[in-house]
């Protein structure tokens, strides 16, 4: 599989790149010897780059697919921590539960923060930087949904990589348009910026247009990786011989198992608005009348962080 160098990070990287939000506790609630098995499936087949997160509750089975196949990929992670503390307690919990003692590239993770996330995340990133001038972390990056934030994040020597959400119909991207963000990535890609691309598939709602919707992020200048979220050994067979130049639409996985939606549930739901803020996207509603929040499926990402949110565990996965 194509091989590219993340910016000047020197992080050689896959063209795609594992996405392990979607086996996680987030979504698919994966046992972890399943999601072991499809992690080191994928790193067999030759995918080399790993993307995580904190939140996503999946380094048990990426350190034990390491261990079963001896291949040590490039790991990307992050955490939405804005203090100094916090940050410091997501590197360490990294580092104990991968069991290594450096990880390669460690984001902010600013999904729907605005442009001051730099200033209100900017304990959080001082912890970053003084892990990775110490060794404990080879490159910083932010991941967004705000084409301001790559825009700002291009003008900073302080950010390495950036982790931007692109896909034909503009599902998800916030502060401006589809093309806004393809020049946006551009422009950082020129700046000597690793540049790995999030929700190509918008989050699986353009799984029935794979192949258009993958085409067109891999028509765009500058990018180095694609993170796609994968759950079986049938997707990642698929995904690797997509980006290996073998396109075979007859062997598209079934996507019925894996289609998922999220839902209120009413009943449980106290009315309190947790989720309101959890949300990238701007898909959870709040109806007045009835003091109950609501998803709007058509804006819904189905990426599961409002689960983690709610205390009254009213956000299911259906
Ligand atoms: S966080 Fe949970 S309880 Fe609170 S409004 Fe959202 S769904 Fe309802
Ligand atoms: S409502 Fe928002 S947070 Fe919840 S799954 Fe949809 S996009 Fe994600």
């Amino acid at each position: 599989m194509k091989k590219n160098i993340l910016g000047k990070t020197g992080i050689e990287v896959t063209e795609l790149c594992f996405g392990a939000l979607p086996m996680g506790p987030l979504q698919k609630n994966m046992d972890l010897e399943s999601s072991t098995k499809v992690v080191a499936h994928a790193l067999q087949k030759g995918i080399n780059f790993v993307d995580t997160a904190q939140m996503y509750k999946t380094y048990d089975p990426i350190r034990e697919a390491i261990k079963l196949t001896e291949i040590n990929p490039v790991i990307s992670t992050k955490s939405t921590a804005s203090s100094y503390d916090e940050m410091e307690r997501a590197i360490d919990e990294a580092l104990s539960a991968l069991d290594r003692n450096y990880i390669d590239i460690f984001f902010m993770h600013a999904a729907r923060v605005n442009e001051d996330v730099f200033e209100v995340r900017k304990e959080a990133l001082k912890c970053l930087l003084d892990y990775k001038s110490k060794g404990y972390i080879k490159a910083v990056g932010i991941s967004t949904h705000n084409v301001k934030v790559v825009e700002l994040a291009s003008q900073r020597d302080d950010m390495d990589v950036i982790f931007p959400i692109l896909n034909y119909k503009g599902i998800g991207i916030l502060g401006g348009s589809v093309e806004d963000m393809k020049k946006a990535i551009e422009k950082a890609s020129e700046a000597g910026k690793g540049i790995l691309i999030m929700k190509a598939l918008g989050g699986g709602l353009l799984l029935n247009d794979y192949k258009k919707a993958m085409d067109f992020v891999r028509n765009i200048k500058g990018y180095h990786s694609i993170a796609v979220g994968m759950v079986s050994i049938e997707e990642v067979d698929f995904n690797v011989n997509y980006f290996n130049g073998i396109y075979e639409e007859n062997k598209m996985p079934s996507l019925e198992g894996n289609q998922k939606r999220f839902i209120v549930v009413e009943s449980l739901c106290k009315g309190c608005r947790t989720c309101l803020d959890a949300c990238p996207n701007l898909a959870m509603e709040y109806n007045e009348a009835i003091k109950k929040a609501r998803i709007n499926v058509e804006k819904c990402l189905t990426c599961g962080y409002c689960t983690a949110s709610c205390p009254e565990f009213a956000i299911r996965a259906i």
